[in-house]
């Protein structure tokens, strides 16, 4: 059996980035830039007001007071879009944001220091040279590298991307992740109860979703009985998937069944098999594919393990496939509310707790019950606190890790 670090490591070192696809700018977001992003022009592309006002010589405003304002004749105008004006001395230009600098101005009088007279603007305050002027290139100019590829896109890096003129990126593939249920008491959703050992599916839909939140597209790929014809025929559908998973059928007994399909069918090589953690010890994975870039997670049954492994084992894989350069689920140290206890202190256990923000950092409370199979135990919890190998007590208010994974606890009222 090995350590949880270990599983990971093995998993990162056998997980490849996918290749690049073009997609429309609006179908970017979350997904990873495979391209880095220059400037195609200037921005802004020439001297523009950054307010509404007067363009003017500064020569001419110099001394200008509110019992001595300068008075300028209005020559032209300069709006966002319109073309360039001209100003000489002794005149100045109605101008608008964004509207280019006139030709021989040099300054912008915000409007609030002027007022106008028939064709005669009244300036009433010296302002510095220069003022209220958004010099070109001030942003970045033509050809800087505006966003390094393995940036994940988000909402500012839309804006860039248009903003240079590119209405497609490339960006990095998602990984397709086939799931496969398999169990002969396992009933999906609409199916009727025959028999009282039936079990309702939760893993399906549970491990879809958080396939989804990974940015990542799940696939159904059915539920199996534990018969060899039909996890044989099943596990074939995963074909055309970057990643499989399967859940059920990988405890001691039945992992043999299950190992040897996912080899005679995909040709799957099993790196490890039970690793030293609590939910989730009999966690298998494996590589396939022509050049073994695929993916292969045995997932045991118990919906708290299975979701546990795929938190902390398959989105990290996820992650790195999909392009993204940080692959861990936050961690964050937080105070133990009410201590824990467990008799045995052999595996990595990752406890259920809810999270909330005090003054004093984050408190962590763990759930009664811990279950691997008590999935209600997950509908509250915002992380797993993270308790070592070797530790058997935490006391209360002790500090701990927790990876989280739902941060929502966070929002409150605005600075309370
Ligand atoms: P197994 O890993 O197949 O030995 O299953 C362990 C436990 O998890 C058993 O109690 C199963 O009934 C339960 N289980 C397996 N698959 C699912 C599933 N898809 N949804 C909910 N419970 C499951
Ligand atoms: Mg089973």
């Amino acid at each position: 059996m090995i350590k949880f670090e270990e599983a990971l490591k093995i998993i990162l070192e056998n997980t490849k980035v996918l290749g690049k696809e073009k997609v429309f700018i609006t179908e970017a977001l979350g997904r990873i830039l495979a391209e880095d992003i220059y400037a195609d022009r200037d921005n802004p592309p020439a001297d523009n007001s950054g307010m509404d006002g007067f363009a003017v010589k500064y020569e001419d405003i110099i001394g200008a007071s509110e019992e001595n304002p300068a008075v300028l004749k209005i020559v032209a105008e300069s709006k966002a879009g319109g073309d360039q004006v001209k100003v000489d001395k002794g005149t100045a230009a109605y101008i608008y944001t964004g509207g280019l600098i006139p030709e021989g101005a040099d300054t912008v009088i915000q409007k609030e220091l002027t007022k106008v007279e028939d064709d005669k603007v009244f300036i009433f305050q010296e302002l510095p040279k220069g003022s209220n002027i958004r010099p070109q290139g001030g942003d970045y100019k033509k050809g800087d590298l505006l966003i390094k590829a393995g940036k994940k896109i988000r909402s500012p890096e839309m804006g860039i991307i248009s903003s240079v003129n590119k209405p497609t990126v490339y960006v990095y593939q998602t990984p397709k992740v086939g799931i496969l249920t398999t169990g002969d008491e396992i009933l999906d959703v609409g199916e009727p109860v025959t028999k009282l050992s039936q079990i309702r599916t939760s893993n399906t839909y549970a491990l879809y979703g958080q396939i989804l939140e990974v940015g990542a597209e799940p696939v159904v790929l059915g539920f199996a009985k534990d018969n060899p014809e039909d996890i044989k025929e099943k596990l074939s559908y995963a074909k055309s998937c970057d990643i499989l998973l399967t859940t059920g059928g990988v405890s001691v007994g039945e992992y043999d069944l299950v190992k040897d399909f996912v080899t005679e069918v995909l040709g799957v090589d099993i790196l490890f098999w039970k690793v030293a953690q609590k939910p989730g010890k009999p966690v298998a994975f494996g590589v396939w594919g022509k050049n073994k870039e695929k993916l292969f997670f045995g997932i045991p049954g118990n919906p708290v393990a299975a979701m546990s492994v795929v938190e902390t084992m398959v989105k990290p894989a996820v992650r790195k496939m999909r392009g993204e350069e940080n692959v861990i689920n936050p961690i964050v140290k937080a105070k133990l509310s009410g201590g824990y206890r467990r008799k045995k202190g052999e595996r990595l256990e990752f406890i259920r707790v809810a999270l909330e923000i005090t003054d004093d950092g984050f408190v962590a409370k763990p759930f009664g019950r811990q279950g691997s199979n008590i999935l209600t135990g997950m509908v509250y919890a915002h992380g797993f606190g993270l308790v070592d190998i070797g530790v058997t007590e935490i006391k209360d208010g002790e500090t701990i890790d927790v990876l989280l994974f739902d941060t929502d606890f966070m929002k409150k009222e605005f600075r309370k």
